[in-house]
């Protein structure tokens, strides 16, 4: 039996149209972007082709650099705290349930001179507006929040965080990307990441939207390629990929996210006996992250091999720690482990999660009889 595949918050598949092409940017047309020949040219103009393709989903007024992850566009994002911590801005605040690529680069700041602060959640996974102000300040210098959260998929009041960022002068950094081409962006946040293989695009590209006058200093210094701040050769074939998967969610938005409510509506149904972690309401339907008290999910996984899931107690970010964003809603260390995450995508049909929810609820049920 193929593996039904219910892991789209961990990675999705390349969309078919996507791979078609990038396919000549691998074969043929293997000119350096950064070459003055016909072959270089023709290769820049497909990378600025893609940056446009981008573009088109964000918001009018900044430029798109293109990263090797989103973990790259976050890092080359962070860098603008220093830039500005000369005009006495030093602290730093990002939610506590941000993926690893900002929470620890955050604490990392933290090291380097800079008063990091980790926004506390509600038992929802919520931000809670009303202690938020309590970390702002004149010396604020940024802050990190993110859109739809990987693990619990709850999506985060980024549009009122942002007009608080503001408030008190800071930068407000967004990572947009589980929720990029499927819900809107907040169209006032100054830095953008978003990652390729999240949308159905490949992996191993991202991209950083940076605000018109937010200034950024070289993350890799070289030979002065993506605006002087992110040096080494393009790939036409990602960036290409990268471009086409950001188009087709655009011209797919209503129908994606149609197909993934019914998948997320018959999940919930099917799983009417597990509990939801993390805001039911305010999520991205995509995301399922739910928990039966008393389970070994290392055991549950074990003996449904034939789905792909992961557990919810697993750190997201894939470095095998716990987690954190469970431990921050107030859940018990054994909840943790007691919790797995599904994740629907465009290419998941509903035999597959009424097989898959078979498959985990009976595994579940023997467990647990
Ligand atoms: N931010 C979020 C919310 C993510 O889900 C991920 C990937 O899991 C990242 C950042 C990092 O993305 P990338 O794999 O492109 O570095």
């Amino acid at each position: 039996m193929a593996t039904i595949y219910l892991d789209n918050q961990a990675t999705t598949a390349l969309a078919p149209e996507v791979f078609d092409a990038m396919l000549p940017w691998l074969k043929d047309n293997f000119g350096n972007p950064h070459s003055a020949h016909v072959m270089g040219r023709q290769a820049a103009s497909a990378v600025e082709v893609a940056r446009e393709q981008l573009a088109a989903l964000l918001p009018a007024n900044g430029r798109v650099i293109f990263t090797g992850s989103a973990t790259e566009a976050i890092n080359l994002a962070f860098g603008a705290v220093r830039k500005i911590s000369g005009e006495g801005r030093d602290q730093i605040a990002v939610i506590d349930t941000e993926h690893a690529a900002v929470r620890d680069t955050a604490l990392w700041y933290g090291t380097q001179g800079f008063d990091t602060k980790l926004l506390p959640v509600d038992h929802q996974g919520l931000v809670k507006m009303e202690d938020m102000e309590a970390c702002f300040s004149s010396r604020s210098a940024l802050v990190g929040a993110m859109l739809v959260n990987n693990e619990i998929g709850v999506i985060q009041p980024v549009e009122q965080i942002t007009e608080m960022a503001h408030k008190y002068g800071a930068l407000m950094l967004c990572d947009a990307v589980q929720g990029f081409g499927r819900i809107d962006i907040p169209q006032e946040a100054d830095l953008i990441a978003l990652s390729g293989h999240k949308i159905y695009g490949p992996k191993g590209i991202g991209a950083l939207w940076v605000r018109d006058g937010v200034d950024l200093p070289p993350l890799i210094h070289g030979g002065g390629q993506e605006q002087g701040v992110r040096s080494g050769t393009l790939s036409p074939a990602l960036c290409v990929g990268l471009g086409v998967a950001a188009k087709i969610c655009a011209e797919r938005r209503e129908r994606d996210a149609a197909h993934i409510a019914g998948l997320a509506a018959k999940a919930r149904s099917l799983f009417s006996d597990w509990t939801m972690n993390g805001a039911v309401d305010q999520r991205y339907p995509g995301n399922l992250n739910i928990r039966r008290d008393g389970l070994d999910v290392a055991r549950l996984m074990s003996e449904v091999r034939g789905v792909a899931f992961s557990a919810g107690s697993a750190c997201a970010s894939g470095s095998g720690r716990p987690s954190h964003v469970l431990a921050a809603l107030g859940l018990e260390p054994a909840q943790i482990k007691s919790s797995i995450r599904l994740g629907f995508g465009r290419y998941n049909e509903i035999e597959e999660v009424e097989q898959a929810a078979h498959l985990i609820n009976q595994a579940a049920e023997s467990q647990l009889s």
